[in-house]
């Protein structure tokens, strides 16, 4: 395999070309296909960007309709057919069976754009300049969203302060007895504490890049008390964690909560076309016309992709309940690695279809994930010390494929640990996880 351009003409930021060396010249479904023919079963779906899989045909039809027709590409954010029927489509399919009522804005098309809007606005609505963000969120890498991310790895490439963001711990930070959020109102409510009056606090729900670090219902819910008690907008960014990925279209249906402003960006396009939302409260949407613009606000042909996946997954429920089914097969075995294995070694959290199989030292993650690789399966490593292998499969994969991409993963561990394989019964571990 020939990457030596890469190398000669690619800047050094390049990334996961390091961790996934091959040139990948077509993909379908959970399938990534390289040059040489080889296929790999991807457990990594451009970090949450492929919920519906790779160029999944029911939306390139639709896509490639629209482009035959004609269709505008490019718009600004003036009036199209396209921006029409998809905020006519999310309203009716999203919002109204969901009880939301709010505005929505198109900022730029990638998440950072959309949190970098969603924190201008927020800092407007209060006229304050402090965030809450929370240890190991990630936000994205401009200037305002870089302040809310804590990864020094990130941080430190900023070449400026980065202010007017205040990090508190997420649930579990301090360990399972400690109540993080008891520590966040007692820090508001002190007046001398030394942290300033926030206009809002911006949390993910399950912190994707931060290690698959899951927030209880409960812990969710006392921030919720805290932002109302403390005249703070809570901010979701649900720009990995929501489109279905935890088994709900957003992350944070049934905990009750109701936050004030959310970002989605990743899966909302469907298909893989740079995208971006925020939503609002109908209250909040204070911006003067055009205060905040961008070239490349409105991609009408992820409008296209995202409402052609709205009508076709999320009409009913039957979606939603088949990621909580392969989300149970996949924390199932996850926790047969966990067991079957040098103890200690692994432990599992996540929510949905995505998991984290954690591991108690850097580079056995790194080790599994190269070997998994190696093996035909593409699977990232996330968190502070990339000590966790985080699974991420299309939401639309095939039982089959789950289940050997899952295979594949254990069978790494395997070669890694250079042990054998602990015995698992495939057909029964289906029946049983599917029956619950
Ligand atoms: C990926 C991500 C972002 C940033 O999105 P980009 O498109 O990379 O700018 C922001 N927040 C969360 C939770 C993300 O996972």
């Amino acid at each position: 395999m020939n990457l030596k351009i890469f190398d000669r003409l690619e800047s050094e930021v390049r990334g996961y070309i390091r961790s996934f060396p091959t040139l990948f010249a077509k993909a379908r479904g959970a399938s990534l296909i390289d040059e040489d023919g080889r296929s790999y079963i991807d457990f990594f779906s451009g970090a949450g960007t492929l919920n519906y899989g790779h160029n999944n045909p029911i939306l390139k039809r639709r896509l490639l309709d629209y482009v035959e027709s004609d269709g505008l590409v490019h718009g600004l954010d003036m009036a199209t057919l396209a921006k029409k029927e998809f905020l006519e489509t999310f309203e009716r399919v999203i919002l109204q069976p969901r009880g939301l009522s709010c505005k929505i804005q198109f900022p730029g098309p990638t998440g950072t754009n959309a949190v970098e809007a969603a924190l201008k606005l927020a800092r407007q609505v209060k006229g304050r300049t402090n965030i809450i963000s929370f240890t190991n969120g990630f936000h994205g890498v401009t200037g305002g969203s870089l302040a809310a991310t804590g990864n020094s790895k990130f941080r430190d490439a900023a070449g400026f302060p980065l202010e007017n963001v205040t990090f508190m711990p997420y649930d579990g930070y301090l360990g399972s007895g400690v109540d993080t959020i008891a520590y966040l109102e007692r820090m508001l409510a002190d007046r001398s504490s030394g942290v300033d009056a926030p206009a809002a606090a911006i949390v993910e729900t399950v912190q994707g890049e931060g290690g698959v670090n899951v927030a209880s219902t409960a812990w969710l819910q006392a921030l919720e008390q805290v932002c109302r008690r403390h005249d703070m907008l809570l901010i979701i960014d649900d720009i990995q964690v929501g489109c279905g990925r935890t088994g709900s279209f957003f992350s944070f249906e049934g905990t009750g909560i109701s936050p004030d402003i959310i970002t989605l960006s990743k899966s909302i396009s469907a298909y893989g076309l740079p995208m971006s939302l925020v939503l609002m409260k109908p209250e909040l949407d204070i911006w003067k016309p055009s205060a905040h613009n961008g070239t490349f606000r409105g991609n009408n042909l992820a409008f296209v992709t995202a409402k052609a996946a709205l009508l076709h997954y999320w009409q009913s429920g039957e979606f939603q309940e088949a990621v909580r089914r392969k989300g149970n097969i996949m924390r199932g075995w996850l926790e047969h690695i966990v067991n079957g294995y040098q103890k200690g070694a692994f432990n599992v959290r996540g929510r949905g279809m995505i998991q984290g199989l954690v591991t108690d030292r850097p580079e056995l993650a790194s080790h599994v994930s190269a070997r998994a690789f190696e093996n035909g399966l593409v699977i990232e490593t996330s968190g502070a010390r990339d000590q966790v292998l985080k699974l991420l499969p299309p939401l639309t994969i095939d039982d089959a494929v789950l289940l050997s991409g899952l295979e594949i993963l254990e069978q790494s561990v395997a070669d890694v640990l250079g042990v054998a394989r602990a015995p698992i019964n495939k057909i029964k571990f289906i029946n049983f996880r599917s029956g619950r």
